[in-house]
């Protein structure tokens, strides 16, 4: 055993290979803290486990609170774990509210799911910034991926601000609507609709029923006047009932015939490897401005900076120069 307060990456690794869940949490909570430390031993442990299986699916599901995420994702999981696949479910939760829009305030949310062997489901803490939730979240797949979980899902609530960023994390982007009464489209003014690569309408079942197969129609239509997520793919829609399951199965062979496609053609590889390199860019940008506000010389500078800044007497952009030059003490 290593000492308290002393992390034993090395083993951390090992267990979780072996598919050890209590590891995969343990992994989890180190590359989501911010000591130093942590983060130091967190990037050894992924380094531990890369690389990673490659037979693996990357879904982010995103949609408005109450459209049916997490009836469709416990059914949809269901039905994957039938097959014999094993599933890891993320979630992420930009409103730091309770209520509304809160994934996490909900502690029954898929506890059928979560009673599986072969699911492990794991809200995601965003405290506020969207930009260390894909970094951490991404370094939580490869977690969960390396334990042997060969479904990805990262969820969202749709409300438009982690949704981009989530969509640069995985392989396909499924969007959850519900049957629309009126006209307007449901996610198309903050431009979600052109991130999906699936749109799912839920609750179509009883009452609803009708009302499903118009908004199935409507995006059919207002679909052929947009551009697609990807190039190689038109956006299918496909009616569901999460309820009862009816048409679960139809999404699930839908992502399954795209990702045959997408690996087929090299595009899923493609994409995976610019994701990372993407990945590593923002790094070394976060990196770098950790670096710059860490230093005591410049720390010192800040706040006259801000307040010229702030008091517009100075444009941000000459003043960041200003600050980066002093920084790497010569012109930049
Ligand atoms: P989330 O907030 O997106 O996770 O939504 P929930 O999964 O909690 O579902 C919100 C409400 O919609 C609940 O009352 C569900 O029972 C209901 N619901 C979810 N899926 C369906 C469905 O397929 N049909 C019908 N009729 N209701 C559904």
């Amino acid at each position: 055993m290593s000492r308290p307060g002393e992390i034993d990456e090395e083993r951390l690794a090992a267990a979780l290979k072996a598919g050890d869940r209590r590891a995969l949490a343990q992994a989890i909570t180190l590359v989501e803290s911010t000591r130093p430390d942590h983060r130091r031993a967190a990037e050894r442990m992924l380094d531990a486990v890369l690389p990673g299986p490659v037979d693996t699916i990357r879904l982010g599901i995103s949609g408005v609170p109450g459209v049916g995420k997490s009836t469709f994702i416990e059914a949809f999981g269901r039905m994957l774990i039938e097959r014999g696949h094993r599933i890891a479910v993320l979630a992420i939760d930009p409103s730091s509210k309770r209520g509304g829009g809160s994934i996490l305030g909900d502690k029954t949310r898929m506890a059928e799911l979560g009673r599986s062997d072969a699911a492990f489901i794991r809200p995601s803490p965003t405290r506020g910034a969207l930009g260390g939730v894909a970094r951490r979240t991404r370094e939580a797949i490869l977690l969960c991926e390396a334990a042997g979980f060969d479904v990805a899902i990262v969820e969202t609530v749709g409300v438009g601000q982690s949704e981009t960023a989530v969509a640069d994390l995985v392989d396909m982007f499924v969007l959850l609507l519900q049957p629309g009464g009126g006209d307007e489209l449901q996610g198309m003014k903050k431009g979600i609709v052109e991130l999906a690569d699936l749109i799912v309408v839920n609750k179509a079942d009883g009452d609803l029923a009708d009302a499903a197969a118009r908004t199935v129609a409507d995006y059919r239509n207002a679909l052929r006047l947009l551009r697609c997520a990807s190039p190689d793919w038109r956006t299918e829609i496909i009616p569901v009932s999460a309820l009862t399951g009816s048409g679960v199965d139809a999404v699930w062979d839908a992502i399954d015939r795209r990702r045959a496609a997408v690996a087929a053609s090299g595009a899923l590889e493609h994409r995976r490897r610019e994701q990372a390199r993407q990945a590593l860019w923002a790094e070394l940008g976060e990196a770098l401005v950790e670096a710059l506000r860490g230093d005591a010389s410049i720390r010192r500078l800040v706040p006259e900076v801000e307040r010229r800044v702030m008091a517009g007497r100075a444009s941000p952009s000459a003043a960041a120069r200003d600050l980066l030059e002093r920084f790497l003490g010569r012109p930049a």
